[in-house]
C-alpha cells in the first residue's frame, strides 16, 4: 500500500510520518521545512504500508516548487491512498485542499491532527457528522504523541479492502447546476481519449481547466481532442465568469468555501468562546508596529551571545584535552613520522574540529527552539517589510535564519518562494548568513586577538554577513534579476511550547551531521594535509630548530601550492599558509582552522603550545590580518556541499555567477579593509 501524507504546511504531516514510520525527520513550526518527499515503512500484522511525507501545500494550483511536487506525484506516481493531515484548529483553512484531494480520484482519509490543541481551544469535532458530510472517513489524531495511529493504520486496511472488493466511488463536491453543467460536457470530452482519461481524473482536469490553471491546459495538450476541449473550457470560464459577474476561477473557490463552512456548521461545536488567547496576547508586544524588528533583532543578538560566552567552557575544557592527547602521545612514542601524523595531523585537525562541538550544539539548540516556539515565522512577518526595502521577499528570512545553522537546508527551504527570480535571489544572498562551519573560524582568530571582546567581535561578523546580504540583494535587484516582490500571503502558527524529545532530536541530527564530518571529510583533510605540508621531506642539518622547520615546510607539496597561489593573496595581507588554508576550506570551512592547526604548529618554535599561542607568536599575525581573515572567510565560495546545493536549485549557469560574484566581492572587500586597516595602524 503507498500512502501519501499530504495537507497544509505546519499540520503537523511529518509528525505524524515520524509517528507512522518511527523516523525521525526534522519537524518544524514554520512553513517550509519539507520541501523534498521523504518516505518511509511501517509493518504491521504481516502488512507493509509505504508512507510518502509530502510538502506542506495550502491548495493544489500549481504556483510554487513544492506545490508542484506535490501534485505531479499524485498525479504522476497515483499512490493508493492519500491522507489528509489536518490541524484541527484551523478545518475550515484545511479542509480547502482536502477538497481538491478528492477530485484527484484518489481515495483520501482525513487525519484530524492536533485533536489536542483544537480541544484545548474549546473547539468539539464530530467526526462521524463531518466525515459524512465530506464523505471520506476521519480518524482523530495527536501526532506529538502517536494518538490514533492504529486507528489510522485500520482506517487504511479498511479503504484497501473496499477498493479490492469494489470500485470506491469518488465524492465530489457540487458547484451549483450552472457549472456543473459546463463541467459535465468538460468531463465528458476528457474522458472519450481513453488513454488520456486513465491518466488524468477527467472530473479534476475539467474543474482545473475552469479554473484556468495553466499546467492543466499544459498537460491538456497530450489528449486527441485538445484544441476544442481547449477552446470549450476557455467559453466556459467566459461564460461563468460573465454569468455570475467574478472570474471562474474565485466562484469555484467560493463554492469550496460555502460547501466547508456548510460542513463545519453541522459537526463542529464551540464551547467556550476563545477571545484574547494566549498567542494574541504575546503577539501584541512580538508582533507590535515598532517593536518587532528591534525584537527581531535582540533575539538574534542574544542567541549569539549565549552561544559563545556559554559555548566558551566546554570548548576550552575540550581543547585542553586534546593538547593534553597530543602531548601523552609525543612522550609515550617518542617523535617519529607516525607521532608526527597522529599528533600534527590528526589530533591537531579533528581535534580542533571537535573542539567546537559545544558551540554548534547550543547554536543548534537556540535555532531549534526558536523555529518550534513559533517564533520564525514572527520573524518573517516582522522583517517583511525591511526586507522589501533591499528587493527581498519576507518569506526570504527562512532561508536566510536557517543559513546561520548550514546553508544546504537553508537553501533548499527557499522553494517556498513562489516567484523564480525571489528564489533566485535568496539562493544567491543566502551563503553569506555566517553558517555554522564558519563559527569555528571566527571563534579561533576572534578568541586570540580579541580575547577581552570575542563575542562582540564575532556577532559583528554575523551582522557584516547579513548586512552583506541585504545590500547584494539590492545590488543583484537592480543589475541582473530585476522585477517586483510578490506579495506576502502566510498565516502566523500558535505559539507552541517545544517538546524536549522533539529538540534534542533537532540538535542530535545538525550535531551529528558535524561531528560525522570531522571524522571522515576532516580526518581525510587532515591526513591529507599533513602529508603535502611533510613532504618531500627535505634534509636539514638541525632538525629541532624551528627555523630550519620552518623552511622544510615551506619547500613541502603544500608550500609550493601556497608560494603559487600567494601573490593573489598577499595584496589582503595573506601568507602562503593562509592560502592554503582558505583552499582547503573549500571542502569544509572548519577545515581552515585545522589546516592551519596543522601549518602553524609544525612551523612554529611553540610546537607543543596550542595553536592560539602559536598565532599570537607569529610575527605575520596582527589583528587586522585576523580581522581580514574572518571577512574574507564570511564571503568567499561556500563549501563544495553548498555549492552541489545551489547548481541542483537554480542551474549551473546561476552557480558560476555565485562563484565569480562571491570571489570578487570577497577579495576587493578584504583589500579595501586590509589596506584602509594597515593606514590606520601604520
Ligand atoms: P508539517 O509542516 O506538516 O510537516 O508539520 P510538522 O510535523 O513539522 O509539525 C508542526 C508543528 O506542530 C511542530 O511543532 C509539531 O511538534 C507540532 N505538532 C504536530 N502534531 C501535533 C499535535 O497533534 N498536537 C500538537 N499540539 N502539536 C503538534
Ligand atoms: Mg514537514
Amino acid at each position: 500500500m503507498r500512502i501519501a501524507l499530504a495537507g497544509n504546511p505546519n499540520s503537523g504531516k511529518t509528525t505524524l510520518f515520524n509517528a507512522l514510520t518511527g523516523a525521525h525527520h526534522k519537524v518544524g513550526n514554520y512553513p517550509g521545512v519539507t520541501v523534498e518527499k521523504k518516505e518511509g515503512t511501517r509493518k504491521r500484522d504481516g502488512k507493509e504500508y509505504h508512507f510518502i511525507d509530502l510538502p506542506g501545500v495550502y491548495s493544489l494550483t500549481a504556483y510554487s516548487v513544492d506545490e508542484v511536487v506535490t501534485r505531479d506525484f499524485i498525479l504522476e506516481e497515483k499512490p493508493d491512498i492519500i491522507v489528509d493531515v489536518l490541524d484541527s484548529t484551523s478545518l475550515e483553512r484545511n479542509l480547502y485542499l482536502c477538497l481538491q484531494f478528492q477530485e484527484l480520484g484518489i481515495p483520501v482519509v482525513g487525519a484530524l491532527n492536533m485533536s489536542d490543541e483544537a480541544l484545548a481551544k474549546g473547539i468539539h469535532i464530530d467526526e462521524k457528522v463531518l466525515s459524512k458530510t465530506l464523505g471520506i472517513p476521519l480518524v482523530k489524531t495527536v501526532g506529538l504523541r502517536s494518538e490514533g495511529i492504529e486507528k489510522l493504520l485500520d482506517c487504511l486496511d479498511s479503504i484497501d479492502e473496499a477498493a479490492k472488493t469494489a470500485k470506491l466511488s469518488a465524492h465530489s463536491i457540487h458547484y451549483g447546476n450552472e457549472i456543473e453543467a459546463k463541467l459535465h460536457i468538460l468531463e465528458d470530452r476528457i474522458a472519450q481519449d481513453t488513454n488520456f482519461a486513465a491518466r488524468y481524473p477527467s472530473r479534476w482536469l475539467a474543474v482545473k481547466l475552469l479554473e484556468k490553471d495553466s499546467d492543466a491546459f499544459k498537460r491538456l495538450t497530450e489528449h486527441a481532442n485538445a484544441s476544442a476541449i481547449e477552446s470549450c473550457a476557455k467559453e466556459a470560464a467566459i461564460w461563468v465568469g460573465e454569468h455570475f459577474g467574478k472570474d471562474a476561477e474565485i466562484i469555484v473557490g467560493e463554492q469550496r468555501y460555502g460547501y466547508i463552512r456548510g460542513a463545519l456548521r453541522e459537526a463542529i461545536r464551540l464551547v467556550k468562546k476563545v477571545d484574547f488567547s494566549l498567542t494574541e496576547k504575546i503577539d501584541a508586544v512580538v508582533m507590535n508596529r515598532f517593536l518587532a524588528l528591534p525584537i527581531f533583532f535582540a533575539v538574534l543578538w542574544a542567541m549569539f551571545q549565549v552561544t559563545f560566552i556559554v559555548g566558551q567552557y566546554p570548548m576550552a575544557a575540550l581543547e585542553v584535552f586534546f593538547s593534553f592527547l597530543g602531548n601523552s602521545i609525543t612522550v609515550i612514542m617518542g617523535e617519529s613520522l607516525l607521532q608526527s601524523l597522529i599528533v600534527d595531523g590528526i589530533i591537531a585537525g579533528v581535534g580542533g574540529v571537535l573542539s567546537f562541538v559545544p558551540l554548534i550544539v547550543i547554536l543548534f539548540f537556540i535555532l531549534s527552539t526558536l523555529e518550534d516556539v513559533g517564533y520564525m515565522s514572527r520573524a518573517a512577518f516582522a522583517t517583511d517589510k525591511f526586507l522589501h526595502l533591499f528587493g527581498l521577499h519576507g518569506q526570504s528570512i527562512f532561508p536566510m535564519i536557517l543559513g546561520f545553522g548550514c546553508s544546504v537546508p537553508a537553501i533548499m527551504a527557499s522553494r517556498t518562494l513562489k516567484s523564480p527570480r525571489d528564489r533566485i535571489l535568496t539562493v544567491l544572498v543566502t551563503p553569506l548568513m555566517s553558517c555554522g562551519a564558519k563559527l569555528p573560524v571566527y571563534v579561533l582568530l576572534a578568541g586570540t586577538f580579541f580575547p577581552s571582546n570575542a563575542a562582540n567581535v564575532i556577532t559583528l561578523m554575523y551582522l557584516i554577513g547579513a548586512a552583506l546580504s541585504l545590500v547584494c540583494s539590492l545590488l543583484l535587484k537592480r543589475t541582473v534579476l530585476r522585477g517586483e516582490p510578490t506579495p506576502f500571503v502566510m498565516e502566523l502558527p500558535p505559539y507552541r511550547a517545544p517538546t524536549l524529545k522533539g529538540l534534542i532530536w533537532h540538535v542530535w541530527e545538525k550535531s551529528w551531521s558535524y561531528i560525522r564530518r570531522a571524522g571522515t571529510v576532516i580526518l581525510a583533510a587532515s591526513i591529507l594535509i599533513w602529508l603535502i605540508i611533510t613532504f618531500p621531506i627535505t634534509n636539514t642539518e638541525n632538525t629541532s630548530s624551528a627555523s630550519s622547520e620552518y623552511q622544510a615546510l615551506s619547500t613541502s607539496y603544500a608550500g609550493r601550492i601556497g608560494r603559487f597561489l600567494e601573490p593573489a593573496f598577499r595584496p589582503l595581507g595573506f601568507d602562503w599558509r593562509i592560502a592554503v588554508a582558505t583552499l582547503t576550506g573549500m571542502a569544509a570551512k572548519e577545515i581552515t582552522v585545522s589546516t592551519m592547526g596543522v601549518l602553524y604548529r609544525v612551523g612554529s618554535a611553540e610546537t607543543e603550545g596550542s595553536l592560539r599561542q602559536a598565532l599570537k607568536a607569529d610575527p605575520d599575525w596582527t589583528p587586522l590580518t585576523a580581522i581580514t581573515l574572518m571577512l574574507f572567510t564570511l564571503i568567499i565560495p561556500p563549501c563544495l556541499a553548498t555549492l552541489a546545493t545551489i547548481r541542483t536549485e537554480i542551474g549551473t549557469k546561476w552557480l558560476l555567477f555565485e562563484i565569480a560574484f562571491l570571489l570578487s566581492l570577497g577579495w576587493i572587500m578584504c583589500f579595501a579593509v586590509y589596506r584602509i586597516g594597515s593606514i590606520g595602524t601604520a
